[in-house]
């Protein structure tokens, strides 16, 4: 990624860490208020249903109750006071009265005389019950009632009770109705038709709609029994915006949160590749060399350039952090010619005196890519004594464009071309089978399995085989032990490196600490 769109990047990254969370805890607020007003609705049709439900039982008890102890008998002072009685013992029941036809001639209010008629009722219960749905007193005209009759006894219910709750909020629309015909039987507002054919078969249901949020349910103990509710949803967005008042402010926390965060790592990141700019500026990159041995006499052969930083206190930063650093920011290609610059330097001073010594270098895939790289590269191979081999990664191939022209085009020349860190990328034979490379290194995880009980300790063994199969040379990497480097050498493998042979050191202490190892390639 180049380094404006790493920074158009990070800006979007910021910006949606600080808008994120907000719009977050808002759609989680709208969340919340709806759950609660849906669960508020729903309480008040149980609500409503529950208070229907107890008037009719209470109906139907308090009939049931007078019937036992009057059946048969006409109206008498002792009847009436049990009637007043009952009548006060439950809570729903206004009337309780004896009835003759229509005519009801004494009740819990006293003697009626003449009597009072009652009408024809509306319908019959399917246990039997003579229904009246909307029933007007002469003495309160203006009060609906239902009344609810069998064997010459009536009790009677003030008709809104069940929707008459007391807590509720302003403008809730209650109602109770037949769920079988969508009749209104009690409602204190108006009730659209189309909310209670939504019940269709269900239990329950609740909805938005036409500004209201909408339950409706049916009665489970009594038949042909359902109510709905409708809370405004002016009272829904005054829920939402109590939660919006508590969650934003969090939601914004969180977001400013992230967005430092975000901003931080981005500087962070941003500025190692100014460190890197400053260390190429000031020449902080330095080179140790590994080497690398032929396996049957272990004699040195050749090095692998390995690159190191030395920042200006001192301290020393691996390859394995700096590299994709510099890769992801677009300063790999600055980095490796200096790094050839470095190496044709120390060939000349240090490793001209041993004919035939080859010298590795790594390259990533801007460097395959790059017009400049590759002359630079030629120009190494041309000036060093030995030869000159570059080492690709299978990443490296899988970013580079073109790759098995440029692998081409540079094996034409004086370098050969190794691919690294065999195995350990997705694809290894497809490469082999398509581009031509001088050699495979075998990477050090196959070589640390080499007589052990991991899963890959066979592993070598297939890769020595296909190496040689395709008439490649194997290079083994990290050996670090006699057992391993006896193991490769008994199967013919040609070249090793490793901390047994070496480790890296600077050009200038290798022919000290190697000179009696180095191949003689003129005996
Ligand atoms: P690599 O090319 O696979 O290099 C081998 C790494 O294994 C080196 O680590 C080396 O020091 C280490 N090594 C060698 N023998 C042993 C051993 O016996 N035991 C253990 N534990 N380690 C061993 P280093 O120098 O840290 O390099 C790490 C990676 O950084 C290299 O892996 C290479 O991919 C990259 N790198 C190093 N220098 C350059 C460079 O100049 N240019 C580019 N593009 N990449 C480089
Ligand atoms: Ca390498
Ligand atoms: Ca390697």
């Amino acid at each position: 990624m180049t380094r404006v769109k790493t920074l158009q990047f990070t800006i979007a990254l910021a910006v949606i860490s600080a808008i994120g969370p907000v719009l977050a805890a808002e759609y989680l607020a709208y969340q919340q208020g709806l759950r609660i007003e849906t669960e508020h609705v729903l309480r008040y049709v149980n609500d409503v249903l529950h208070r229907s439900d107890r008037t009719t039982f209470q109906l139907n008890e308090s009939k049931g109750q007078i019937y036992a102890e009057f059946s048969g008998q006409d109206c008498s002072d002792q009847m009436i006071a049990r009637m007043s009685s009952v009548a006060l013992e439950k809570e729903f029941v206004e009337v309780i009265g004896h009835i003759d036809g229509n005519f009801m001639d004494c009740s819990s209010l006293g003697w009626h005389s003449p009597p009072i008629d009652l009408g024809p009722p509306d319908q019959t219960t399917r246990v039997g019950n003579s229904l009246r749905a909307d029933l007007h007193f002469p003495l309160a005209p203006s009060v609906s009632l239902v009344s609810l009759d069998r064997d010459n006894f009536v009790a009677i219910a003030n008709r809104s009770l069940s929707i008459d709750l007391s807590d509720e909020e302003t403008g809730v629309r209650f109602a109770t109705f037949t769920p079988t015909t969508g009749e209104i039987r009690t409602s204190n507002s108006e009730i659209e038709a189309q909310w209670m054919m939504r019940l269709g078969q269900e239990k329950q249901v609740s909805f938005i709609t036409e500004g209201f949020i909408v339950g409706v349910g049916r009665s489970e103990d009594i038949w042909l029994t359902a109510a709905v509710a409708a809370i405004p949803l002016s009272v829904l967005h005054e829920r939402v915006s109590e939660f919006t008042w508590l969650m934003v402010p969090i939601g914004l926390f969180t977001g400013l949160l992230l967005a430092a965060a975000v901003a931080f790592f981005a500087r962070q990141h941003l500025s190692i590749g100014a460190e890197i700019k400053l260390a190429l500026r000031r020449k902080e990159f330095y080179v140790v060399y590994q080497p690398i041995v032929r396996l049957h006499d272990k004699k040195i052969i050749g090095v692998e350039a390995l690159l190191r930083w030395q920042r200006c206190d001192g301290t020393i930063t691996m390859p394995d952090v700096f590299i994709s650093e510099a890769e992801n920011l677009g300063l790999i290609t600055q980095i490796t010619h200096q790094l050839i610059g470095l190496v044709e330097k120390d060939a000349r001073h240090y490793f001209n005196d041993f004919p035939n010594f080859k010298i590795a270098i790594n390259i990533s895939a801007a460097d395959l890519e790059s017009e400049q790289t590759r002359p630079l590269i030629e120009d190494l191979a041309d000036k060093i004594q030995g030869a000159c081999t570059v080492e690709i990664t299978e990443r490296v191939l899988l970013d580079a464009q073109h790759s098995a022209d440029r692998i081409e085009a540079l094996r034409k020349g004086r370098t050969s071309v190794a691919l690294d860190d065999f195995g350990t990328g997705y694809s290894s034979l497809s490469y082999l089978q398509t581009l031509q490379f001088d050699f495979l290194k075998i990477d050090k995880i196959f070589v640390d399995a080499i007589n052990t009980q991991a899963a890959t300790n066979h592993v070598v063994l297939h890769i020595i085989e296909m190496a040689k199969t395709l008439g490649l040379a194997i290079q083994a990497e990290g050996v670090e032990t006699e057992e391993q480097a006896r193991f490769l050498a008994q199967r013919n493998v040609e070249f090793a490196q490793g901390w047994l042979f070496g480790k890296p050191v600077r050009a200038g202490d290798f022919a000290e600490k190697f000179a009696g190892a180095i191949a003689n390639f003129k005996e």
